[in-house]
């Protein structure tokens, strides 16, 4: 059955299979770590998560590489306000986003890498494009001449007559009004980390990143390069210019770019102050799976409305999953067969998540609920264990109100139910506690 995916290049749905073998070589575009990530990047990597997932049930390896920015213009002004190293600044947002990864249960990538250890991959890719005349020098830095590459603005096409030849921007963020030479590598500046290169010593723009680390990890062309829709430009048609322009090779043979979650009609983004993170989420007493359901109700290819409502309404129907799985009976073989179809199809078009959702709704085996799974990522399959545990924590309480009662017999009998099920009481100053019995 062909994975038929909408490509960012063509603008159209195309049949996507890896170049080389079974395996896809996929670079998705990682965070900034200068921050916690919000839930509208967050809806980002769980797409990306869907696509790995995807590639995976029509029977590919993928090789995925995700980057992590920590040098730019952000991270930078950062550690600089908090006064701490820009290592020490990005290592704890490093941390935290790799944390909320797992907790929204998004498959590891096999590399998750640091521009800070990709320095002199850059530099040489940036000699590169200056020995070809693509690149020039300023008194700030070395900057792309955008009228060199002749194919500017094929991914996000921009017309020639908006291109400002010869004009320069050194920020590493800008709009599509705003195309025009941009960075690849800034002159030091006082206060500001810096690295030795033969052009003079600086640090690295944005951009150049990407290109160095996926052309290092994966190759020419990538199967696939994946992120946010706003990274589309400058980013993702810098990114092109930039590794076609040094090495005369196609960069990658898809683009594919998730929509913005947003709220109230606006996109949800940390320059409007309307974000959430994982831990406000939390704090409100939902889980993080709670928000991957919700991000299922809507295609990757459409804007999401956030609500607390919403977020409600996806908390009640992952809890009615949870228990659907639980108590489904074991799948008849031939209709699981016909169910594995429907669902593939309808990620196959394009990943279309809220219709395969639609049919583990329909679904009535347990079979047919923990195949979906294998992309859902809910823990479907570990609900039993769950359910369980959670039916001896309400003995441990009520074992707790009889000792508070002085009913000593009835708390025996049931720390012998607990003892039975494979689990001792430790009283702690906290409380008692259950430990499984070894
Ligand atoms: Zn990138």
């Amino acid at each position: 059955m062909p994975f038929k995916l909408y490509n960012a290049l063509s603008r159209k749905k195309e049949n996507f299979k890896p170049l080389k073998g079974k395996t896809v070589r996929f670079y998705a575009c990682g965070p900034t770590v200068y921050a916690f990530v919000h839930i509208g990047n967050l809806r980002t990597f769980v797409f990306d998560d869907l696509l790995r997932r995807t590639f995976e049930l029509n029977g590919y390896k993928v090789k995925e590489i995700m980057n992590l920015t920590d040098v730019d213009d952000k991270t930078i002004n950062g550690a600089k306000d908090s006064g701490k190293t820009l290592k020490n600044y990005t290592s704890f947002y490093e941390k935290r986003f790799l944390f909320d990864v797992k907790a929204l249960n998004i498959l590891p990538a096999a590399k998750y890498t640091r521009a800070t250890d990709h320095i002199q991959e850059m530099i040489k890719m940036i000699s590169t494009l200056f020995k070809k005349k693509v690149a020039y020098k300023t008194s700030d830095g070395i900057y792309f001449n955008i009228s060199k590459f002749k194919n500017y603005g094929k991914l996000s096409r921009l017309k020639a007559r908006e291109l400002k030849i010869g004009a320069r921007v050194r920020s590493d963020e800008y709009e599509k009004n705003n195309a025009q030479d941009f960075a690849l590598w800034k002159f030091k500046k006082e206060g500001e980390p810096s690295w030795a290169a033969p052009f003079g010593e600086g640090r690295p723009g944005w951009h150049i990143e990407c290109s160095a680390m996926s052309i290092k990890y994966l190759g020419m062309p990538l199967d696939i390069h994946s992120g946010g829709v706003d990274l589309i430009f400058p980013h993702h048609e810098n990114e092109i210019a930039q590794s076609e322009a040094a090495y005369g090779k196609k960069f990658a043979r898809f683009f594919a770019e998730g929509e913005h979650l947003s709220i109230g009609g606006k996109k949800m983004a940390k320059s409007l102050g309307n974000i959430f993170t994982l831990r406000d989420i939390e704090e409100r007493g939902f889980e993080p799976l709670d928000f991957r359901y919700l991000t299922f109700t809507a295609h990757y290819r459409s804007p999401l409305s956030f609500s607390w409502e919403s977020l409600s309404a996806s908390r009640n129907a992952r809890k009615k999953l949870e228990e659907k799985a639980l108590l489904a009976p074991k799948s008849d073989a031939k209709v699981l067969k016909k169910f594995k179809m429907e669902f593939l199809a309808a990620l196959n078009d394009d990943l279309n998540i809220p219709k395969a959702l639609a049919l583990v709704w329909k679904a009535r085996g347990r079979d047919e609920i923990l195949y979906a799974d294998k992309i859902l990522g809910l823990g479907l399959d570990k609900v039993k264990k769950v359910a369980a545990s959670a039916g001896l924590e309400a003995l441990l309480r009520e074992r707790e109100v009889m000792r508070r009662d002085k009913k000593w017999r009835e708390a025996d009998l049931i720390r012998d139910k607990i003892l039975k099920a494979g689990y001792i009481i430790e009283d702690t100053p906290q409380g008692a506690r259950l430990k499984r019995a070894s």
